[in-house]
């Protein structure tokens, strides 16, 4: 028998894939954990019937998000990553060698105990000497801090439960107070296709509270609509422009130069979507 997963991504939508076996099923504190190895993109990361991450294709969405904001900065020396618990964010993060320490903040302890048994190739961030993680909520943390990142990524899921606040102005405020006078955040912020008030809104936000603010696209297949964006904060250097060579584009799957600076480049329905017509 045939056995397939459906995420019911909205009301209307949803990805449906075949799967060869359950591997780990729990129920935590925090929320339900799965972990599922399935025939198109391997093993699945599944939070509360959500899709996390799959090893298929977790390399445009991790590579995405740290290598953007940290090629922009001329020395990320420290990182903090809020959320990001199967350690894929750190994996790319520490590629870069200035980099002497990376906080990560997160909630659930068992996705990484999960992640680091099922999911080793993302998960091996955590053996590194670098790594300080915290098992905290990610905005109680954050709003106890003062200047002392180079760069903030939120690696969040989907806006409900307990990382709802990881979305508010109040949270957005915080960051800005925990940067660096030069420092730079960015964070997940879903699919135009599917969230575009929720984009339309934080865009605004970030926007009123950073001097700069941008949008970026990544394609990732098994998110809503495959078409996935990131909203960053800036507060001295100019997102879009990858500012150093970091000699990493070798070792790299979906990020170089011309990507980074491709992906600021948006389609008319999403500029619409962020100048709020
Ligand atoms: N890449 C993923 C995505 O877009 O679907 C997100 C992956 S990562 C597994 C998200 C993590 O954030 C989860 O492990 C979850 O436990 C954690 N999280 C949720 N709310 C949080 C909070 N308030 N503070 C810290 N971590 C939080």
């Amino acid at each position: 028998m045939e056995l397939w997963f459906t995420e019911k991504q909205t009301p209307a939508l949803g990805i449906t894939c075949k799967v060869l076996q359950t591997l780990h099923r729990e129920k935590t504190p925090f929320q339900e954990i799965a972990v599922l190895d399935t025939e198109q993109y391997g093993r699945m990361l599944v939070l509360n019937g959500m899709v996390q991450l799959t090893i298929g294709d977790e390399f445009i969405y991790h590579e995405m998000l740290a290598h953007v904001p940290l090629h922009s900065h001329p020395a990320p020396r420290h990182v903090l990553i809020v959320g990001g618990g199967d350690g894929g964010t750190a994996r790319e993060v520490l590629r870069h060698p200035q980099v002497e320490k990376v906080t990560l903040v997160e909630i659930d302890r068992r996705v990484v105990d999960v992640s680091r048994h099922f999911l080793p190739e993302v998960s091996c961030s955590f053996d590194d000497q670098r790594m300080e993680v915290l098992f905290e909520d990610g905005v109680t943390y954050l709003l106890g801090r003062q200047a002392e990142y180079d760069i903030i990524l939120v690696d969040a899921p989907e806006p409900i439960g307990q990382a709802a606040r990881l979305f508010s102005r109040e949270f957005y405020e915080g960051v800005l107070r925990a940067l660096r006078p030069d420092g730079i955040f960015a964070a997940q912020t879903e699919s135009p296709f599917v969230n575009s008030d929720l984009i339309a809104r934080v865009y605004r936000e970030v926007r009123g509270i950073f001097p700069m603010a941008r949008l970026y696209l990544a394609p990732v297949p098994t998110y809503p609509s495959g078409l996935w964006s990131f909203t960053i904060g800036s507060k001295h250097y100019d997102p879009e422009l990858p500012l150093r060579e970091s000699g990493l584009e070798g070792s790299l799957r979906y990020y170089n130069a011309g990507v980074h600076k491709a992906a600021f480049q948006l389609p008319n329905f999403v500029r619409k979507l962020l100048d709020g017509e």
